[in-house]
């Protein structure tokens, strides 16, 4: 499967960039997805928050074995087990970003529709704010009979020399 995004009633409409405009005394936004987690009524353990807090960090997408391993390497004392348990119930409610690889889960920051570039020569996944043409998404529509809604895609590649 693709990328999970919830249908979010809550989400798209809510998370506005625009009210990041206080300063950034604080490099890491993880306080907007403290908000969504208040919102659902989940709980912010102090786990959930050191997961939350890494991923904003780190903004990359990671297995629950890196995250572990960059967290328990900065000192913070948290076991796989919650870890895995807490990156399952942010991405079930939306929170955060899961991408389903043949080489298992990465999570990521995001939860809003983006698309994704692979390196084919590392693997490693950046996010991309793609936005296709109106007349080729009118053209879509006329094809499918659907009203297109969002829309992600998958892109990979290679560095061009010199780059
Ligand atoms: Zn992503």
């Amino acid at each position: 499967m693709p990328a999970t995004h919830l249908p979010s009633a809550a989400g798209s409409a809510k998370a506005n960039p625009t009210s990041s405009s206080a300063g950034s005394a604080n490099t890491s936004s993880a306080d907007l997805a403290y908000l969504r987690c208040r919102e659902l009524g989940m709980r912010l353990s102090r786990q959930r928050r050191m997961v939350l807090d890494l991923l904003w960090s780190e903004k990359a997408h990671l297995s629950a074995r890196d995250i572990f391993e960059k967290l328990n390497t900065q000192g913070r004392n948290i076991g796989h087990t919650s870890v895995y348990q807490n990156l399952e119930a942010l991405q079930s409610a939306g929170v955060i970003e899961c991408l389903d690889r043949a080489s298992g889960r990465l999570y990521g920051y995001r939860s809003d529709p983006h698309s994704h570039l692979t390196c084919v020569a590392t693997g490693a996944i950046q996010d991309l704010d793609v936005e296709l043409p109106a007349d080729l998404i009118a053209r879509i529509e006329d094809l499918t009979g659907f009203t297109i809604e969002t829309y992600t895609l998958h892109l990979s590649g290679r560095p061009r020399a010199g780059c």
